[in-house]
């Protein structure tokens, strides 16, 4: 049976021998589903990572940028939407890693996977718009606003109006 290794793994063999030493590596996979309150990053979905590594005497800083799609549903109209994220990271890979704050460092190599999660996650939009103008769907009928007025009464009436509707009916 082939174990598929994760693209998100980096060998830091070469770096610990010579501490000091930087070095740039792209990664480039799919990360396996990712969600966030309303967007989510698909099982397919390539994420590249740009970092550049430096072996310290704590351990391995890694610093660089994520980029990835990510998929959503307007929180207003309930259209689908794409889009991509990009996000910057620093953070310390060290032999007993702290709980929340450091990532852990192997013999030989470190996974950026728990770091490219958590720095997605905090990026990812919330409750994503398809435009900041949406006009999003009409709670009597469901149609869509941006498309134009459905005809239905404002939801909630406005007293105004009622006097107006009064004088149409006599
Ligand atoms: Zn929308
Ligand atoms: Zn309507």
């Amino acid at each position: 049976m082939k174990v598929e290794r994760s693209p998100f793994v980096v060998s830091i063999a070469d770096l610990l021998r010579t501490p000091g030493h930087r070095r740039e590596v792209e990664v480039q996979g799919p990360l396996g589903e990712l969600k966030s309150a309303g967007t989510v990053v698909g099982t397919a979905d390539d994420v590249d990572v740009r970092v550049g590594l430096e072996a310290i005497s704590e351990g391995v800083v890694a610093d660089g940028q994520i980029s990835a799609p990510w998929h959503g549903e307007c929180r207003r109209c309930l259209k689908e939407i794409n889009g991509h994220v990009d996000v910057d990271f620093r953070e310390l890979f060290e032999k007993q890693p702290k709980e929340g704050e450091t990532y852990p460092l192997g013999h030989e190599e470190i996974d950026l996977e728990p770091l490219i999660r958590e720095a997605l996650l905090l990026a990812l939009p919330l409750a994503p718009l398809c435009e900041a103008s949406c006009q999003g769907i009409c709670p009597t009928c469901g149609a869509d606003l941006n498309e134009g007025p459905c005809g239905c009464p404002p939801a909630g009436r406005d007293p105004r109006w009622a006097a107006l509707d009064d004088l149409h009916l006599s």
